[in-house]
């Protein structure tokens, strides 16, 4: 008997892939969470039947999400991530010396242990002892912060759901609260190319436009998210994303990578059109 995992990303296009087996499954106060087994795409994690990471192609988003703002803030020491409980920023964010804390906000605890006991190749730097957890609503505990972080990774789940707060002007205008005269908000920002994502792309992008005097979008190719093709919002109170870049300096660190290099980051921020007019429709 074959097994499937189908995921509808419109209601007239599925993606599935075929599971060799299921590694776990349960519900937890916030969403179901599931783990397969597959022989193209490794082991991977879903929540409410949504795709979250999967092993062979999580370095992609973990990479762009993280060494982007990492190669333009000069001095980044303290970091939060919202959301992210797979552990796969917080292991990318760890491979920086200079760092000295990273606060983790993941609002559900179960998603922590089950990426802790199946999938240790993105939680494997969970118990670094710069890593603080708060399993808490990001959208509570950024209402609190005044003034404290250099860069927000805001690594949430789609806009509906637990993660819908995380989308919100209230949200943005806090996060521009708890960064630094210089700080860095960085979030996955959903995809332009199915109309629903298009939709929820343009209400974050405005919402954002209104809360940071610098603000842009950049791409990445992610094979297993609807489309294929995903984009990431760069929120900024003093630098630009590719005049900024440090290229020399970011190379010097020697940071292994797959997908990212800072020949490529220029490159991430030159938009399509039709993606450029979507955006522009908002601004
Ligand atoms: N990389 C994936 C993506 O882009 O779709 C998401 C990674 S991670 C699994 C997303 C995490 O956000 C989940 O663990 C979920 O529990 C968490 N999350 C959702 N809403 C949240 C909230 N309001 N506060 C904190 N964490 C939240």
């Amino acid at each position: 008997m074959e097994l499937w995992f189908t995921e509808a990303h419109t209601p007239f296009v599925d993606f599935s892939i075929k599971v060799d087996r299921q590694l776990f499954s349960g519900q937890s106060d916030f969403q179901r969470i599931d783990v397969f087994d597959s022989k193209e795409f490794g082991r991977f994690l879903t929540l409410d039947g949504y795709m979250m990471l999967t092993e062979k192609d999580e370095f992609i988003y973990h990479e762009m999400i993280t060494h982007v703002p990492m190669a333009v803030h000069p001095h980044v020491k303290n970091v939060l991530v919202i959301g992210g409980g797979d552990g796969g920023v917080v292991r990318e964010l760890t491979r920086y010396p200079d760092i000295k804390s990273i606060d983790l906000v993941e609002i559900d605890e179960l998603v922590v242990e089950v990426c802790k006991k199946y999938l240790p190749q993105t939680a494997c730097r969970l118990s670094d002892p710069r890593v603080h957890i708060f399993y808490e609503d990001g959208l509570k505990f950024i209402r609190s912060c005044n003034d404290q972080y250099d860069l927000i990774i805001v690594d949430s789940t789609d806009p509906f759901g637990p993660g819908e707060g995380l989308f919100t002007r209230e949200f943005y205008g806090n996060c521009y609260k708890a960064l630094h005269e210089d700080g860095i908000l960085v979030n996955q920002h959903e995809s332009p190319f199915y109309d629903g994502d298009a939709a929820a792309m343009q209400r974050a992008h405005k919402r954002i436009v209104e809360s940071f005097p610098i603000s842009r979008i950049y791409q990445a190719q992610i094979p297993t998210y609807p489309s294929g093709y995903w984009l990431f919002g760069f929120a900024s109170k003093k630098y630009h994303p590719v005049h900024d870049l440090n290229a020399a300096a970011w190379n010097l660190l020697g940071i292994p990578t797959r997908y990212y290099n800072t020949k490529l980051h220029a490159g991430a921020f030159a938009l399509p059109t039709y993606v450029e007019e979507l955006l522009h429709d908002v601004e």
